[in-house]
Order: C-alpha cells, then structure tokens, then sequence
C-alpha cells in the first residue's frame, strides 16, 4: 500500500486531520493482550484506493530539543512516505517553524501537498493565497474540527500515488524481520543473505520497492526480504524510539507474507515485543517467532524448553507460530529459516476442500458434542473455506451467539489437526442459517 505522511509544525491539526482521513475505518480486530492502539499509522481507503497513513507528530523524539524533533519528524516522512501531506494553520499564517519544515521538505524527491488547516468558513478562504509563497503549489484548504475539504484533499492524494508497477510474475515470497531496536535484526539480514545465496536484484529506482532485496535458495525458492535498506542505513536519532520502531514494523508487516517477529534471548521478552507482535497477529500474516542471541545464554538442559514456555505464556495469542532459537554470530540454525518461511507461507494460503473440512467438523462435533441451552442446542449445518492468507472459514450455524469461546477454539484445534496451519492464524466466521 502506498504511505502517506503528514507533518507540520506543533499544534496544525496534524492528529485531527489523521483521525479524519483515517475514520473509524481503523481495524479493531478482537482484543489482542499486550496491544495498545497506537494511533499514529493506520489504514484508510478513498475511492477505491487503499493506503496507510502516518501521523508523524505521533512520534515523539523525547529527550531532542523543540527544533530537532520538527526535523527528524520530516525527515521520517521523507524517509517512509510515498506522499507526503505538508500541514499548516491558516490561524497563525506562515511561522519560522513552517519554514523549517518547508525547507526539509524541499529536499524530498516526493510528492508534497500543501493542505492549510482551521479553515473553518468561506472568509477564511481568502487568506490561504498567502501560503503559495511557501513553494509547493496549490495550497488546499480543509478543517479538520468541520471535517470540511478533505474530499479535494484525499482526491490530490490520491493522483499522486505510485502507478501499480507490481510484478504479476513476482511468485517470490516475501518476509521481513520485525522487532525491538538491538535485536539483532540487521545482522540476521546480513547472515541470511550472506549464506552463499544468490542475490538476484536490489531493486534500486522503482519508487515502492527500493528496498526489498531477492534471492534464491539452493532448491529454487524465490524470496523477497523486505524493507532491508532501512535497516542497513541506521544510525538516525529516531531509530530507537519505540514509536518509529513501531511504525517500521507494521510497514514492513504490511508488505509480508510471512513475517519474522525476532526476540533477543540476552533480554528476555519486553512489553514493546509483545506490542510489535500483536501488530503482526492483527494483520493476519504467517508468523515465525525467532529467538536471537541464542549463543549469549548459558544453557543447560532445560533452558530451550523454559524459554519456550515463556513465549507461550506471553505470547498466548501467537499459539500457532513456530519458534525457532538462532544466533546471527554463530550463524545457528540460520540454514534452516528459508525452509520455514516457505512452509509457513504454504500454510498461510493453504486452500482445504469443503468436503474433507466438512469430515473433519462432523468428527469434531462426534467426539464433543456442540453445547446447549435451555433445551436448545447449537447446531453446525456446514463449513467452507472463504480465502486464503489467512485461511478463513465460514460456519454455518443454526444460532452464532450460541457458538461461545471455547467450542470455537475446539472446532479451531480440530481444524488445526487435521491439516497443517502451523504459523498462521486462522478465521472462523459464524453465520445463521
Ligand atoms: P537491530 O537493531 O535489530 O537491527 O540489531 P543489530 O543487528 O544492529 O544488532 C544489535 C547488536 O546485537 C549488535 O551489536 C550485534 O552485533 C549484536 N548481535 C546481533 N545478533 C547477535 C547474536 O546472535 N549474538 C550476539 N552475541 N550478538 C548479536
């Protein structure tokens, strides 16, 4: 999905018109433990075209002076959006900090659209010419508080998004690596690739996928790493804000198939682990769950199975995701990633027969009877997969509400039984018959 960023100077309206675009089209999929709702980048759609949006004022560079933040916050949008949305206040006319921003920006190769906030009514209008004199065109004019021009706005947005260059031969798979800053992310990239693979391209020019990197395993497999450019560019004060590391994760989750949620064995598991991986499970991408730094660790007999147990305990919702334990300085079990990712992404499209489905349920319900209530008692008529990535199933029911947690996740195991869906979620969808 193209990106689109906003910034601007403190106080614009920058959150406000984020929450405008964005709607409450924003995805609250069932409560994931460990996810606070991070509202600085999110998915939206406008005739026809879908998109993610950035809230760069979101990311707060704590410790940075007033100035730097104006700057790393621009730099980010420069950095990460396809369209960049150039915010300022027709209340309090051009400042020295608009300026600023404006001459980051001038140095962006992206499209730049200039949106003057508060213009509340038809007088206001008369005041946005001024804003021509910062450079970028027609200046368009919403309100955010009157949810008044963002059509125009969301139109000129919307002509500026990249043209759809993907490849209908690319059958590559595509993962990315996700986590904390420290983990050890970049140096899994760097070992995975420099296992003598063959590294076809590092697509440099096209505008979306500049980053991602190909190769081909020795069986003939075609991979995509994504987002791996940014990763070897490190070193900017943003990158060890858990916001930006956030942000980077659900960018790179967007463009995956199967995703790699990396944890660094050294620390142990954090709170932002948990955030990071709970973004991946909402996606419903394939997940593997990587435990690095696995050589750091004085290990005795038990020390894989407690470090397992503890995944599982805080990682409950992530069940279905395989865990491997590596080491990028050891290079241990690294040979064996490329095998998972791609059993995990067959997983993750696996399409099951109706037939065989509808076996596997009426077992299900043989052995555990489907639960009953005042003398009236569930019935499940039928189930049939809907699509794929991830798999998703529809249960026809004589009454969904009667369907409660723990018989789903009955039907759920069963279902995981019988065929292979390890690293990925599954959807079961009720509906009345
Ligand atoms: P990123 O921020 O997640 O990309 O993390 P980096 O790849 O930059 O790694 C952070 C630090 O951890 C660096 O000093 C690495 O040398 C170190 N590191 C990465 N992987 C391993 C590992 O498997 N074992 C050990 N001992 N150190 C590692």
């Amino acid at each position: 999905n193209p990106i689109v960023a906003i910034v601007g100077r403190p106080n614009v309206g920058k959150s406000t018109i984020f929450n405008r675009i964005v709607g409450d089209r924003i995805s609250i999929v069932e409560d994931t433990p460990g996810v606070t709702r991070d509202r600085i980048y999110a998915h939206s759609e406008w005739i026809g075209h879908e998109f993610s949006v950035i809230d760069t004022g979101g990311i707060d560079i704590s410790d940075e002076p007033f100035v730097n933040q104006i700057q790393d916050q621009a730099e980010i949008a420069i950095d990460e959006a396809d369209v960049i949305v150039f915010l300022v206040s027709v209340k309090e006319g051009i400042t020295d900090a608009d300026e600023k921003v404006a001459r980051i920006l001038y140095k962006a190769k992206k499209p730049v659209i200039l949106a003057v906030n508060k213009v509340d009514n038809a007088e206001l209008r008369q005041e946005i010419y001024d804003f021509y004199s910062l450079g970028f065109g027609d200046p368009y004019p919403i309100s955010g508080s009157h949810g008044l021009g963002l059509g125009d706005l969301l139109d000129a947005i919307v002509k500026e998004f990249p043209q759809n260059e993907t490849d209908e031969e690319d059958q590559s798979i595509r993962f990315s690596l996700i986590g904390r800053p420290n983990v050890g992310k970049s140096s899994l990239v760097n070992a995975i690739l420099g296992e003598d693979r063959v590294i076809v391209s590092d697509i440099a020019g096209t505008t979306r996928d500049a980053i991602d990197t190909k190769f081909t395993t020795e069986d003939g497999t075609d991979f995509t790493m994504v987002d791996t450019a940014g990763m070897r560019k490190k070193g900017k004060v943003y990158e060890n804000t858990e916001r930006y590391s956030v942000m980077r994760a659900m960018k790179a989750i967007d463009n995956s198939n199967v995703v790699l949620v990396v944890l660094n064995a050294e620390e142990g598991i954090r709170e932002q682990d948990k955030r990071i991986a709970g973004y991946a499970h909402e996606a419903g991408r394939g997940i593997i769950i990587v435990v690095n730094k696995w050589d750091t660790l004085k290990k005795d007999n038990h020390t894989l199975n407690e470090f397992e147990a503890g995944i599982r305990e805080q990682f409950a919702y992530l069940s279905y995701a395989p865990i491997i334990f590596v080491s990028a300085v050891t290079k241990q079990r690294l040979s064996q990633l490329p095998e998972l990712i791609a059993r995990v992404d067959q997983n993750h499209r696996r399409r099951v027969q109706s037939s065989t489905l509808n076996d596997v349920l009426m077992d299900a319900i043989a052995i555990n009877p489907t639960p009953s209530d005042n003398g009236k008692r569930l019935r499940v008529y039928y189930g049939t997969q809907v699509s794929t990535e991830p798999p998703t199933f529809v249960i026809f029911v004589n009454d969904p509400d009667m369907m409660h947690f723990s018989y789903e996740r009955f039907l759920e195991n069963r279902i995981r039984e019988a065929f292979d869906f390890s690293g990925t979620p599954i959807h079961l969808i009720k509906r009345h018959r």
